[in-house]
């Protein structure tokens, strides 16, 4: 657990003693697991944990209507949870004034925040994070594939999945209210769990978070088939940032990379 985290309780207390958030979304503990935590009332703080295991992306939790109600609100957040928060501001799903952070990582707590300090507080203390080197060297492996043999690979990967949606549940990226893959009229792609519409799943999904995904694993770890969510989403991240110079989640102001057009794109993406 955090050295520190009487902080985060003593924090959390004086925001809902002030009347500045009406809710506290953070974690707890729930035997070996880490659950989410909303409170309400200075006198339940105790609750509230932090710890490596807390992985779950709380700001997934921004897109409920019952959680809107509670605006303004505070948040746990580690840095890619911030980074969520600055995706969704950029997105205009969330405004300055309705969300305060709790900023965390794996030291400690780095205090109260609102979104363009937690915007300043990313871009200093957390501007490069990257993969860990064995997972640079399976991108890379897939970097270096034909076209053809990428596409054997990611069927093989997708084969099992079996149309939960639960990595979609966990991503606070996904706020659509009615999402393409369950449209039926007309129907864009097949909703069997069977090879076709599986890629297909999965290609779209990829192209949605295209720019956007901020690297939180949240979606491979809710994954009940143990699907590589995240081997996709860090090779579109570096690609991204190869192709668009975009560092996902880091600008709260950012043009989104696929909704936007420059003369001199390289458009080397096509291929
Ligand atoms: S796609 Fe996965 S890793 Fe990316 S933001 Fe969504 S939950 Fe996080
Ligand atoms: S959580 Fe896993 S099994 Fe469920 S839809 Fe997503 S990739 Fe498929």
């Amino acid at each position: 657990m955090v050295a520190n985290i009487n902080e985060i309780q003593s924090a959390a207390a004086a925001l809902l003693n002030e009347g500045k958030v009406k809710l506290v979304l953070g974690y707890r503990v729930r035997g070996n697991d880490r659950v989410p935590a909303f409170v309400t009332q200075a006198d339940q703080v105790g609750c509230l944990a932090y710890d490596s295991a807390c992985t779950q992306n709380l700001a997934a939790y921004l897109r409920k209507g019952e959680v809107r109600s509670r605006m303004p609100l505070a948040v746990v957040a580690r840095p890619e949870v911030m980074r969520s928060l600055m995706l969704l501001t950029a997105e205009s799903q969330i405004a300055e004034g309705q969300v305060t952070v709790l900023a965390v990582d794996e030291q400690g707590f780095h205090g109260v925040l609102d979104l363009a300090g937690t915007a300043k507080l990313l871009n200093e203390q957390y501007a490069r994070i990257a993969p860990d080197s064995s997972l640079m060297e399976q991108l890379a492996k897939i970097e270096a594939m034909t076209p053809q043999e990428r596409s054997a690979f990611w069927s093989e990967q997708f084969e099992p999945c079996t149309r939960c949606y639960a990595c979609r549940a966990a991503c606070p990226g996904c706020f659509c209210e009615r999402c393409i893959v369950e449209m039926n009229t007309p129907q864009w792609i097949s909703t069997a769990a069977e090879s076709h519409g599986n890629f297909a799943w999965h290609m779209i999904r990829a192209f949605h978070q295209a720019g956007r995904c901020v690297e939180c694993g949240a979606c491979q770890d809710a994954c009940p088939q143990g699907i590589p969510l995240m081997l996709l989403n860090h090779f579109i991240a570096r690609e991204v940032e190869r192709e668009f110079d975009a560092r996902n989640g880091y600008d709260p102001q950012a043009e989104p990379v696929i909704g936007s057009w420059k003369q001199d794109d390289k458009q080397e993406y096509i291929r």
